[in-house]
């Protein structure tokens, strides 16, 4: 049954409620999840946790690293694989901590070749989506940060579901681990691969899935720290883009910690206030003018460029003029612009832009306002791969 909270109202470990955030003009919708105590899972934990618990344990350090490789880069799937660690470390190990390993609920591929869709079961028996992408030659992760999503864009299947919980930081690695794994057993030989060597070790991430990032900000952080771990994961921060719907305080917060260099994407939909709250509620709390001020503190602060992301409605947010509006609207900031043709959902009767005017749209950006930008190539449609729309369809 779904209820109404407002989901800004204090609780561990969510840092938007301790920020100096107004309420929201309207509740979002909310399905709150209260979980049982549950064993340290491993991927919650960064390399030096790790070494502070086996320093605890009066463990070896050496077996830290160990432990980090087993789970990093040799995808262990078990604590008792790790053959290589002295028994009474695994004997500890398997007593006080579990292996946070997602099982598949489901796997499906589309059509054109290029997609993989998993939907990953929770200890909670909650179900997430993780994406996996493999065209010209790379491979990316599109993982999900939230069992649904509060920040209802009215065009998104998880934004449709409302909120259930946050993921801790172990389920958000969970997923890059799963994909890596079916990277290296090469049970994905079957996607297409565009003439390139069968790839066996992942190498983008995007924290586009299910849910808002920012919105669960500390767990998405040390998720990240643990991805660019030189020691394990090793993912460049370059090759990993967190996209937001525009958590303004987060944005902040980004700022002012000066995190590890990963992309920042802010996914805009609409040029002036009125329009964008239409497609995205959240606006209504980061109206656009907040939100713009917090794009250019970032890039001034970090002196990186933003990508702005953009999802083209036919008929709605799609014309030159509407291009324009971005223009002048990103005019002096350092920023690319991703044209994204709308992902179709059951609960939205907006329609995706036309590749014509798509293009139509991209050349006034960047012949006009000389703005980068792109049209990214709509994958995965028969397999419902915007987010959250294999999670709605498979509990319909
Ligand atoms: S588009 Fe992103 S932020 Fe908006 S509802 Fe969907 S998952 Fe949430």
């Amino acid at each position: 049954m779904l209820i109404y909270a407002d989901i800004y109202a204090p609780w561990p470990g969510n840092p938007i409620a301790s920020d100096d955030c107004r309420r929201p003009a309207q509740p979002y919708r909310v399905r709150p999840k209260f979980m049982s105590a549950a064993p340290l899972n491993l991927y919650d934990l960064t390399r030096p946790e790790l070494q502070a618990l086996f320093a605890r344990w009066e463990f070896s350090p050496v077996h830290v690293a160990r432990l980090w490789r087993y789970l990093y880069w040799e995808c262990a799937d078990s604590i008792g694989a790790m053959s290589a660690l002295p028994a009474k470390v695994r004997r500890r190990l398997e007593a006080e901590t579990t292996l946070g390993v997602l099982p598949t609920a489901l796997a499906t591929d589309s059509s054109d070749g290029f997609t993989r869709k998993y939907l990953l079961r929770l200890p909670d028996a909650e179900r997430i989506e993780t994406v996996l992408m493999r065209f010209t030659g790379r491979v990316t992760a599109c993982i999900s940060s939230q069992v649904g999503c509060a920040m209802g864009c009215v065009f998104c299947a998880t934004g449709q579901m409302g909120y259930t919980r946050h993921l801790t930081t172990g389920e958000i690695v969970a997923q890059a681990m799963h994909v890596q794994r079916v990277l290296r057993s090469g049970a994905v030989a079957g996607l297409a691969e565009a003439g390139s060597a069968p790839a066996t070790r992942l190498r983008n991430i995007v924290l586009m899935g299910m849910g808002e990032p920012l919105h669960n900000f500390d767990a998405v952080m040390k998720a990240i720290d643990i991805f660019t771990d030189g020691n394990g994961f090793a993912i460049g921060a370059e090759r990993i883009t967190l996209s937001t719907v525009g958590v303004v305080p987060g944005i902040l917060r980004l700022a002012r910690e000066q995190r590890k260099p990963f992309h920042l994407a802010v996914s805009l939909h609409a040029a002036t206030q009125v329009g964008r709250a239409a497609l995205v509620p959240a606006a209504r709390k980061w109206p656009l003018d907040e939100l713009m001020a917090a794009c250019r503190t970032y890039s001034e602060t970090t002196g990186r460029r933003i990508f702005y992301e953009w999802t083209l409605i036919d008929g709605q947010n799609d014309s030159p003029d509407d291009a324009r509006a971005v223009g002048r609207l990103l005019a002096g900031l350092p920023a690319q612009v991703n044209l994204i043709p709308l992902n179709p959902t059951e609960g939205y009767a907006g329609t995706p832009t036309r590749s014509e005017a798509a293009r139509r749209f991209q050349d006034v950006l960047i012949h006009e306002f000389g703005i980068p930008s792109t049209v990214r190539q709509r994958r995965g449609i028969d397999i419902a791969a915007g987010c959250g729309q294999l999670a709605v369809a498979t509990t319909a």
